[in-house]
């Protein structure tokens, strides 16, 4: 279907590259699997989930569990999805919480987060939520303009701050305009400026714990939103924020037009605990979709 299209790129250098590489071949052979291992690197997969792989399949191959060069791909299919299982955990709200759901969205500029909130304050108000969004990068003027304009979009209140104002008051003001309001879901946007990191890593840290004093268990969810195009990149930026403000989940854009959406493979491995939310595949509303672990690899090897 479309995922399969929007993931052209991909599935041609990482399932693609793997079924050619195993074309013509006899025998499986440590040659064969250098091959493979050359490949899934190239692909962006990464060494940790690589490594893994090539582990299991030589363990396969010594026990003669696998023979058959043309089944390989099958079983690489298989430890694919598998390695990214545990990951694929789907963001629930509770039905039954008191007082708002609180979703902090981190990330670096121009990764796709403003997007990324509009486009989730359009799937819970699609779904009958009461959503406010918080415009807390106030570094920013246009990024609060474009909030401003989802939010007109979506029929969503967006609580805003003076420019250059506090971003830990704006989130504040966001999470007490949602209890005032009965709202479900509370999504804050923050700043992703990348030229003064330590400062923007310590303002997250602060934004953090503002809520965190304010709502017992809050923020719910911290979302990192990076650009899978970024490749490995994406995997240092993720243990980066990670370390000032620990990451419950992920959301990976702009997988259509990049060659590099193996990443994912290599954020499932690394980032133990962390998990997979969406991944945006384009640039509409239905193109930020929940991840799906086995929808993910059959659409790139089917
Ligand atoms: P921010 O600076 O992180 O808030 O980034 P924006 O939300 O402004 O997004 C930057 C650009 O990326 C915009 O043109 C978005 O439309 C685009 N974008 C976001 N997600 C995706 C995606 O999944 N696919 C594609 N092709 N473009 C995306």
């Amino acid at each position: 279907g479309r995922l399969r299209e929007r993931l052209a790129k991909t599935r041609s250098s990482l399932a693609e590259g793997l079924g050619a590489l195993v074309l013509g071949r006899k025998e499986i052979d440590d040659e064969l699997l250098e091959d493979l291992e050359t490949q899934l690197l190239t692909a962006d997969v990464g060494v940790t989930a690589t490594q893994r792989i090539i582990d299991d399949l030589t363990r396969r191959v010594s026990r003669k569990e696998l023979t058959d060069p043309q089944a390989l791909v099958g079983t690489l299919r298989e430890e694919l999805t598998a390695l990214l299982a545990p990951a694929a955990r789907p963001l629930t709200l509770p039905e039954d919480q008191e007082g708002p759901f609180v979703l902090l969205m981190v990330g670096v500029n121009g990764t796709g987060k403003t997007t990324t909130i509009g486009k989730l304050a359009q799937r819970y108000r699609a779904e009958g939520r009461e959503v406010v969004l918080g415009a807390a990068d106030t570094f920013r003027a246009a990024a609060a303009e474009q909030l401003q304009e989802w939010g007109e979009r979506t029929g969503v209140p967006v609580i805003r701050g003076p420019e250059g104002g506090d971003p830990g008051a704006v989130a504040h003001d966001a999470v007490e305009a949602g209890r005032a309001r009965g709202a479900d879901v509370v999504i804050i946007d923050t700043a992703g400026r990348l030229h003064t990191q330590d400062n923007l890593m310590e303002e997250l840290a602060k934004v953090r714990r503002v809520i965190a004093k304010q709502l017992p268990d809050a923020p719910h969810e911290t979302m990192l939103v990076i650009d899978g195009g970024t490749g490995q990149n994406a995997l240092s930026q993720a243990r980066q924020f990670n370390q000032s403000v620990p990451l419950t989940g992920l959301t990976v854009t702009k997988l259509d037009g990049t060659a590099r959406g193996g990443v994912l493979f290599a954020l499932a491995a690394e980032l133990e605990g962390v998990a997979i939310r969406f991944i945006g595949v384009g640039e509409s509303a239905e193109d930020l979709r929940p991840f799906d672990a086995a929808e993910f690899v059959d659409a790139l090897f089917e």
